[in-house]
């Protein structure tokens, strides 16, 4: 998929003006949101629980290479394969050469978002073969030709009318206006899908090393249907997703599913080891497992970054944040969006293009609240404006213009003593009346007017908080 990091200013703007957007966001708060803070609170000793699971995460990834060695020696002692890639054309390239060596001509995919980083379904359309996306909403957007809205709810930007209009246009179904309806539609043209397809690729909630078992987490149990119906069985996963032991994937799975939907557990919990053996009733003769790196290793990398190697990808984040929910997953412009998009997506794209994520913060900290592993989201939202403000660590990224060097000298200066600040506010107030206000703002050439232009700028007080203070 082709990053369009760079316009989230514009794609942002679109999105707050669009009315459709707006009333669809409105139900993350009151669905998963509360959803998320009752299972939570209905979990016995859950601080507990995220210490423990963020523990594991932080234990893997700093032992990265020995797991991944494990899970490659115990995938392959099951009967499996695994390939490791270094970026996306290498990933992409082995399942496409995998295909069409093996003469498939149909693929039926369970959500999986490295897929989506790599841009399969194209790659795999060029190459002549057919990739159906199975999961309800990924298979909305798909037929859409959209990007995933939300981690975990892909298509939650579409109401049932957009849905039914999509239906009546790609599949020439009847005009429905009932969920069930549209679901069972969903269901009758994918049902045909699983049985004519050659291969299933996947996604991986976990891989669990000690074992080299696949665990999916599905509502639809189309998950279950792609690793066991097709001959062959493709898993594509992060390098971030292995856990140590099945005990710890018991841990991070109560973190993940309470946090994704507020379920005690989901419809489907898959695990997958290796293909079919000789007494199997079922399952695909091969199994392919891609781990994929694609700058991953720069997050590993910085000792800053790391901690964004813990997320469990549930959503947790997006829900809570207030930016989020105004300006929608489409703004971010790549397929990871809210507060962890804006960590990872210019990590593993490229910071100079998405210089507008980090700022996408309100820094509340709801996101880190929200974390199942507690991950210090806004600390390296922070971390990466300082690069992009002084580019210690990423020079070539650096952005800072020195209009704004200069303002933040003068800035530093001005708040470095109460003399200092007093003769600041003074001249605040005597130039205040000369900038424009919010309604003014988009014509005028003032150096404020992108920042006025949604919120008001705060009147300058005649008596600082510091005389306040002392009476
Ligand atoms: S950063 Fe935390 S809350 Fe956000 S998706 Fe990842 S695990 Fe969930």
């Amino acid at each position: 998929m082709q990053p369009k990091t760079k316009e989230f200013n514009e794609a942002s703007s679109v999105a707050l003006e669009d009315e459709k957007i707006q009333a669809n966001l409105l139900g993350l708060y009151g669905g998963f949101h509360q959803a998320r803070l009752d299972a939570s609170g209905a979990t016995p000793n859950w601080a507990a629980l995220q210490e423990r699971g963020r523990a594991i995460k932080a234990h893997t990834i700093e032992n990265l290479d020995i797991y991944l060695r494990m899970v490659e020696e115990n995938v392959r002692r099951a009967g499996g394969k695994v390939f490791f890639a270094k970026d996306s054309d290498e990933a992409t390239r082995y399942v496409t050469d995998l295909a069409q060596s093996k003469g498939v001509k149909t693929v039926v995919k369970s959500k999986s978002m490295v897929s989506e980083e790599m841009g399969l379904n194209e790659r795999l359309e060029e190459a002549g073969i057919e990739s159906v996306e199975t999961d309800l909403g990924e298979y909305i957007i798909q037929l859409a030709g959209e990007a995933p809205f939300h981690i975990i709810a892909p298509a939650i930007h579409k109401s049932r009318e957009d849905v039914s209009e999509l239906f009546e246009d790609k599949l020439n179904a009847p005009h429905y206006t009932d969920i069930d309806d549209l679901t069972q539609e969903a269901r009758r043209q994918l049902r045909q899908k699983f049985i004519a397809a050659d291969m299933g690729i996947t996604g991986a909630n976990f891989v669990v090393a000690e074992t080299g078992t696949l665990v999916l987490v599905t509502n639809e149990g189309n998950g279950r249907m792609c690793t066991s119906m097709p001959r062959i069985h493709v898993a594509i996963t992060g390098m971030e997703k292995v856990v140590p032991s099945l005990e710890d994937m018991g841990i991070m799975l109560r973190l993940l599913i309470r946090s994704a939907t507020g379920q005690r557990i989901s419809s489907y919990v898959t695990t997958v080891t290796g293909p079919r053996l000789s007494d199997d009733e079922d399952g695909p003769e091969e199994f392919h497992l891609v781990i994929v790196d694609n700058g991953r290793s720069r997050l590993l990398a910085d000792p800053q970054l790391r901690e964004a190697l813990y997320c469990l990808r549930c959503g947790a984040c997006l829900n809570a944040c207030p930016v989020y929910r105004k300006v929608g997953g489409h703004s971010y412009g790549w397929v990871y969006p809210g507060p962890i998009g804006a960590i990872v997506s210019p990590m593993l794209t490229n910071l100079s293009d998405a210089k507008d994520l980090p700022y996408a913060s309100s820094l509340c900290g709801a996101c880190k609240e929200a974390c199942p592993v507690k991950i210090n989201l806004p600390r390296m939202l922070l971390y990466l404006r300082h690069q992009l403000a002084e580019g210690k660590e990423y020079p070539e990224h650096k952005t800072s213009t020195a209009r704004e060097r200069i303002a933040m000298k003068a800035w530093r200066i001005a708040a470095s003593t109460p003399f200092t600040m007093s003769i600041a506010n003074k001249l605040g107030r005597l130039i205040q009346p000369l900038m424009p206000d919010g309604a003014q703002s988009g014509k005028s050439s003032s150096p404020l007017a992108a920042w006025t232009r949604y919120r008001a700028m705060p009147k300058l007080s005649a008596r600082p908080f510091r005389k306040r203070w002392k009476m």
